[in-house]
């Protein structure tokens, strides 16, 4: 067994995540779905119930005190998330329902003031479902082109291809930051560069970025970045979109309500300006709450830290999964966060993951939202090990252990 890394206080960072201390089958849980969703810290728990026990109420308009606070709190979280992702204005950053809504808005309201016939919309083979089904909905009611940039096997982002499909006729280009399935994080500084370049925007799914690694969208330029709250230890049904402030000014709504008005009557409305633009109808103040508390607890451990301790954890779960027969690992790029897909020859991911779930194990099994990824590598699916910063070297001993017995058994 390693010793222990003395990056992070990772015993008393657990302590902190209540779950963690559950027993799931009769055994310790050991929590490997990370990628899927993040556990919450006492911090982020308890900032939510304070919430709805002493604040609750509703937000903007409100004269009373109640409402005033929850203002305050909420807009304050902007601010937290500004800071954050070092965003240059606080309404760059738009709150929504998570990266699948941040993607959807961009796709809908881009599409429709900039795309016509035969522009061309670039994403990557690598794409979650999230990051090619709004583009390809919004193509086909434009009559626009959805191009895709290929991977090599090793399962990275091919730049000299994307450079050969990047034309005039490109108006926007969509990649994640990091990779659900294979972990790749993809070169999106020059990425973003080189579309610029052809005068493309770029929207970055960072959903899985955000979690282990400094994001800064100044430093990358990026157009709109969008991430979720719960994969980065707070609530789920929050996210936020970023955009620059003159892209966001020149889109159109993306739904109309209450809240993203200036005024209204039957013949005419004009709209909020930002953010509340694209905040129609009562928000999730509370997640909204939640994503700054989560923010902050990152800030406490720092994210330096937690990016070289999950190095860590990546190397060695690698070391260790190879030395067990008929396992090929899915993603290996050379840059890569802690993400570990693999498939066992002659065997069903989901079979592993069933097994190794009697021992207390939770992985992912399946296509991972990423069925032209799975395509691409003629698989049906991976089981996945997605590790965090409360994941420890004794954890992935016990998941390897279980691994052998789970492929003695089904081969
Ligand atoms: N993009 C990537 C890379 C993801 O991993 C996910 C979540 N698995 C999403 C987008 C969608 O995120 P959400 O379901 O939180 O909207």
């Amino acid at each position: 067994m390693e010793t222990k890394t003395s990056i992070l206080d990772v015993e008393a960072i657990r302590k902190e995540f209540p779950i963690l201390s559950r027993e799931v089958n009769g055994h310790p849980l050991v929590y490997l779905d990370n990628g899927a969703s993040s556990q919450k810290p006492k911090q982020v728990i308890d900032t939510i119930s304070h919430y709805y026990e002493f604040e609750n109420s509703n937000i903007h308009r409100g004269i009373h005190t109640l409402s005033q606070e929850a203002t305050t709190a909420y807009e304050e979280a902007r601010l937290t998330v500004q800071k954050f992702i070092n965003a240059e204005h606080s309404h760059e950053v738009i709150f929504t329902e998570g990266t699948t809504e941040s993607i959807n808005l961009i796709a809908s309201s881009f599409g429709k003031k900039h795309l016509s016939a035969g522009d061309e919309i670039l994403i990557s083979a690598m794409e979650h479902h999230s990051n090619i089904v709004p583009w390809q909905m919004i193509c086909e009611e434009k009559g626009a082109i959805l191009k895709v940039v290929p991977i090599n096997d090793k399962g990275e982002f091919l730049m000299n291809e994307f450079e050969n499909l990047l034309s005039e006729k490109t108006k926007l280009v969509a990649v994640n930051h990091v990779s659900n399935t294979l972990g790749t994080i993809n070169p999106v500084t020059e990425i973003i560069e080189l579309a610029h370049k052809k005068g493309a925007l770029v929207l970055i799914d960072g959903a899985q970025a955000v979690p282990h690694t400094k994001v800064d969208v100044q430093a990358l330029n990026a157009d709109f970045y969008a991430f979720s709250a719960h994969k980065m230890f707070g609530p789920t049904g929050v996210g936020i979109l970023y955009g620059k402030e003159d892209l966001l000014n020149d889109l159109p709504p993306y739904q109309g309500g209450g809240d993203m008005i200036k005024t209204v009557t039957f013949e005419k409305t004009t709209y909020n300006e930002l953010p509340h633009k694209f905040e129609a109808g009562t928000p999730n103040i509370v997640g909204g709450i939640g994503i700054a508390a989560a923010i902050n607890y990152i800030n406490k451990i720092g994210i330096d830290k937690i990016e070289a301790y999950e190095q860590e954890l990546l190397a060695y779960a690698t070391e260790q999964i190879k030395q067990i027969e008929g396992i090929r690992i899915i993603g290996e790029a050379d840059k890569k966060a802690s993400v570990l897909s693999f498939v066992v020859e002659g065997t069903h991911p989901t079979d592993i993951g069933t097994i190794i779930d009697k021992l207390g194990i939770a992985i992912r099994t399946g296509h991972h939202c990423t069925e032209p990824l799975m395509d691409r590598f003629n698989i049906p699916g991976t089981a996945r090990a997605s590790f965090a910063f409360y994941n420890t070297f004794e954890e992935i001993d016990i998941f390897i252990n279980a691994l052998k017995r789970a492929v003695k058994m089904l081969l």
